[in-house]
């Protein structure tokens, strides 16, 4: 699962005011019965969960050996299962940069009153994976902070002649690098570099120099060159230098750089170096990566059905050895299990498709067991499947995922995407207090399963979003977080194997009622409740961006029904290019410009759509 959502969905769990569902014996509806011959097994169930979280699959980072590893061991078992491959072998490939590196033509030439002199890649200086590949060549202008404050009456720039020069920019703000203080939203981990980055491109500044925040260049994670998939091009040549070089630079200016930054913490305003210009090319070259995603079919057992697909879907790649998405202490270098996210989730879908495959005659439309690579990473592969359908999206008529479904406790299970359809909320509630109880918890007859929690929205941190955007039903089933959520102690013996079979069970009788009911379940688009934005924006404007799809622009997944951006035209499939006269080149930028925007003031929005150029006009919301 994703890390950003992950507060509100707990926060959904806890006060969900769905509580136990309690029904009567006699009103128990008859539903085509979900029982055969094939039990869900909690022991099989275990084995799955104990291969795929093991130290030799290495956390199952997409695109690694252990990824592979994971990949071969599902597509065996739907083989086993008697599944059939719904593409090659039962893999569905697809890229996406997964590295990046140094190319041959970087180089850094700084002009000063002592002359010219060619500085270093890797020593001296570091190009950002982020820069763009252009030369910057201009006189220097030491801007500070970089930040650019209105509300709190701070400007680093100070009306300063940005324009062709090569800005250099400290970290930090004049608060130091408070999270809490009045600059933590300028500072923000992960969110820093990119502000400040865009605030200098928005300047018009020909090329940024950051000033390593390390009195040893090789300790600043920035020295190291790092890609982040949300942000691979900022439009501007960036680049990080050494403290020592940054001094250097300065003395021309008859400064040091301890002075200048004891100078932008007590005033804004921008320092020209005289004498000094700067020539630089960052060269970085994206790797390409493959993942995989595994793809059996269970075809259905009506001739008229069975065209129409039910997918049941689980990512099954985790965060390998750490990285930026870790919570541990120690981000990097240990296994990161995922024995709940989501050994838990695949196992599940495993089981289910030996149970399903059992069950055949009985399974009137066709159903799809989609494990998804990429999950972490941002959604990657199922935006790779709905982008490339194995089967036709409009044939495809509900989605089901499972997401973290192995720490089951007090019967407390979440249900997102209930309100992606009109069937669900009946049928989860019924399902849940019906006779297809397991012993354990059948009690008198009368108890429900699962201590039950709806969500109503198809948007959320996993693989049901790239579905619901193409207007599918969706349903997510996640058993809730806890202190092992992407740390390296997300290990197996704390799974709850018990509970995953429970979840599978459930699961299994919702597909059977979906792929047999006469007619498909219907879709509803969810309307507009308060979303979590992860970050305080002070708009809403009701847009939702595609993560995965990022070429000059940011493209809409989809708008908000009764939002400002369905008000003001836009669609999904449009491009933003500007968003009030600032340029939009990815969501970094887009989550830039919102944070500058107002609510009730209109702004100018130019899209794409379909290759022409259009202005709207667009109203924001002010946030509650
Ligand atoms: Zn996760």
């Amino acid at each position: 699962m994703k890390k950003a959502w992950l507060l509100s969905l707990t926060l959904a769990l806890l006060t969900a005011s769905t509580a136990l569902t309690r029904q009567p014996v006699g009103a128990t509806v008859a539903l085509q019965s979900a029982k055969s011959d094939a039990q869900v097994s909690a022991e099989r169930i275990a084995a799955h969960v104990r291969f795929l979280a093991s130290e030799k699959l290495q956390g199952r980072r997409t695109a690694t050996r252990g990824a592979d590893e994971a990949a071969n061991y599902i597509a065996e078992q739907f083989r086993r299962a008697g599944l059939k491959p719904a593409a090659q072998g039962f893999f569905q490939p697809f890229t996406f940069v997964a590295g990046v590196r140094l190319g041959d033509k970087n180089s850094f030439h700084a002009k000063t009153a002592a002359g010219t002199r060619a500085l270093k890649a890797g020593e001296d200086y570091m190009p950002l994976a982020f820069s763009s590949s252009e030369p910057a060549a201009g006189p220097l202008l030491f801007a500070g902070y970089g930040i650019t404050a209105p509300e709190l009456q701070y400007d680093s720039y100070g009306g300063a002649a940005t324009a062709g020069k090569v800005v250099m920019i400290v970290r930090g703000s004049p608060d130091g690098d408070n999270p809490h203080g009045r600059f933590g939203e300028y500072t923000a981990p992960g969110l820093e570099i990119q502000k400040k980055t865009l605030r200098a491109r928005e300047k018009g500044a020909a090329g940024v120099i950051f000033v390593s925040g390390e009195q040893s260049f090789k300790e600043d994670r920035l020295s190291r060159l790092r890609h982040d998939l949300n942000f691979l091009d900022a439009g501007i040549p960036s680049v990080v230098v050494s403290r020592q070089v940054a001094d250097s630079l300065l003395a021309t200016a008859g400064t040091t750089l301890a002075d200048a930054e004891k100078r932008s913490a007590s005033s804004a305003q921008p320092l020209a170096v005289e004498n000094t210009s700067v020539e630089f090319r960052a060269d970085v070259v994206k790797i390409n990566g493959n993942g995989v995603n595994v793809a059996g079919v269970l075809e259905g057992s009506d001739p008229r059905l069975a065209s129409q697909y039910v997918v049941i879907g689980a990512h099954y790649d985790h965060l390998g050895l750490g990285g930026p998405e870790s919570l541990a202490q120690r981000p990097e270098g240990d296994i990161h299990h995922g024995a709940d996210d989501n050994a838990s989730g695949t196992s599940a879908l495993i089981e289910l498709a030996r149970v399903l495959a059992a069950d055949r005659s009985k399974i009137r439309r066709s159903v799809l067991f989609l494990a998804f690579s990429g999950e972490e990473l941002g959604l990657l592969g199922s935006a790779a499947y709905t982008k490339n359908p194995i089967f036709p999206l409009k044939s495809t008529v509900a989605m089901l995922n499972m997401d973290m479904v192995g720490r089951l406790r007090n019967g407390s299970l979440f249900v997102g995407g209930v309100g992606t359809s009109p069937a669900w909320k009946p049928l989860l509630e019924r399902l849940n207090g019906s006779a297809g109880a397991p012993a354990s918890a059948a009690g008198d007859g009368a108890a429900a399963r699962f201590n039950l929690s709806f969500g109503q929205d198809g948007f959320g941190p996993s693989d049901h979003q790239s579905f619901y955007v193409r207007d599918i039903p969706v349903l997510f089933f996640f058993t809730g977080t806890h202190d092992d959520y992407h740390k390296p102690s997300d290990t197996s013996d704390k799974v709850n194997t018990e509970g995953i079979s429970q979840v599978a069970q459930f699961v299994r009788e919702v597909v059977t009622f979906v792929a047999n009911e006469d007619s498909a379940v219907a879709f509803n688009r969810v309307q507009v409740e308060t979303r979590p934005t992860g970050r305080g924006f002070r708009v809403y404007l009701g847009t939702v961006p595609n993560y995965s799809d990022q070429n000059d622009g940011l493209k809409l997944d989809g708008v908000r029904p009764g939002s400002p951006a369905e008000r003001a035209g836009l669609r999904a499939g449009d491009v933003v290019t500007k968003l009030a006269n600032m340029p939009i080149k990815n969501v970094y930028d887009y989550t830039y410009a919102l944070g500058e925007l107002r609510g009730g003031e209109e702004i100018e929005v130019v899209i794409l759509r379909e290759g022409r150029e259009m202005r709207l006009k667009l109203t924001p919301d002010k946030r509650q």
